[in-house]
């Protein structure tokens, strides 16, 4: 269904090696991406090489940004239809993968998708602001991720939390906003973090695209993450 090539080709551009086998499970996730994609609203992308360039390596693009150990904890946080978590544990099938959404039907995809491809990872079908507060998912992460969830300022409210001390957290943007970043300065600070880097680059196909990496420094206040309305409602400032 893929080029397979061209994303083994593209991937090693961004240093990120595939071999046959991750290859092969890349190919089937998308066969089942676009199948599924007839029946459930998972994406608006369906064109194979789009779905290369958009969801394959721009998910990909975070293992550049981080240095993870063998079968460090990751999350992602809104995963859909698994970008980037599911992306990065075809390439990483050491990492302890948790994909976490609110969404149900979305959910059932990535499972039975990971179950095809022989994956295994925690699908969790909660919304941030509960997890963040359960004992099970709190600072328990080396990395923490999330794509066109939310504005930066609420997904560090989100995401934070989740990160161990010393662990990372990174948002996915398109293009960088120094308005967004400079309005969830006191969320970052709140939550315990702390802007490590921000990577902005073109991918090709994709255009421009931003990863905001913020490392946890000290602990989250119990309080955090609030409701969601109050997080809405409220924001930190
Ligand atoms: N990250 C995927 C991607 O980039 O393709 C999906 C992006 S989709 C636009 C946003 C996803 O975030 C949806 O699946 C939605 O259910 C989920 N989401 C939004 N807010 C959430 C929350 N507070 N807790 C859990 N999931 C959330």
């Amino acid at each position: 269904m893929i080029d397979q090539m061209l994303l083994k080709s593209e991937a090693e551009n961004i240093g990120v090696i595939l071999d046959e086998t991750a290859l092969g499970r890349f190919d089937r996730y998308a066969q089942r991406l676009v199948e599924v994609n007839m029946h459930l609203n998972l994406t608006a992308i369906t064109e194979p090489a789009e779905i290369v360039y958009k969801h394959f390596l721009d998910s990909l693009t975070v293992l550049n940004a981080v240095t993870l150990p063998d079968s460090a904890q990751c999350i992602d946080v809104g995963t859909g239809a698994g970008f980037p978590g599911a992306a990065l544990l075809i390439a990483r099938p050491d990492l302890r993968m948790t994909l976490l959404d609110g969404t149900r039907k979305k959910l059932c995809f990535i499972q039975d998708t990971l179950d095809e491809l022989g994956l295994s990872a925690d699908v969790v079908h909660m919304r941030a602001e509960e997890a963040g507060q359960s004992g099970k998912h709190r600072e328990q992460y080396d990395l923490v991720t999330a794509r066109a969830v939310a504005n930066l300022r609420e997904l560090c409210e989100y995401c934070i939390p989740f990160t161990r001390i010393g662990g990372i957290f990174i948002a996915m943007k398109s293009v960088r906003s120094e308005e967004e970043i400079a309005e969830a300065q006191s969320a970052i600070r709140l939550m315990g973090g702390r802007i490590d880097k921000i990577l902005s680059f073109t991918l090709p196909q994709a255009g421009e695209r931003t990863l905001i990496c913020i490392k946890k420094i000290s602990q989250t206040p119990a309080k955090y993450p609030r409701p969601s309305a109050k997080i809405a409602k409220q924001p930190l400032r």
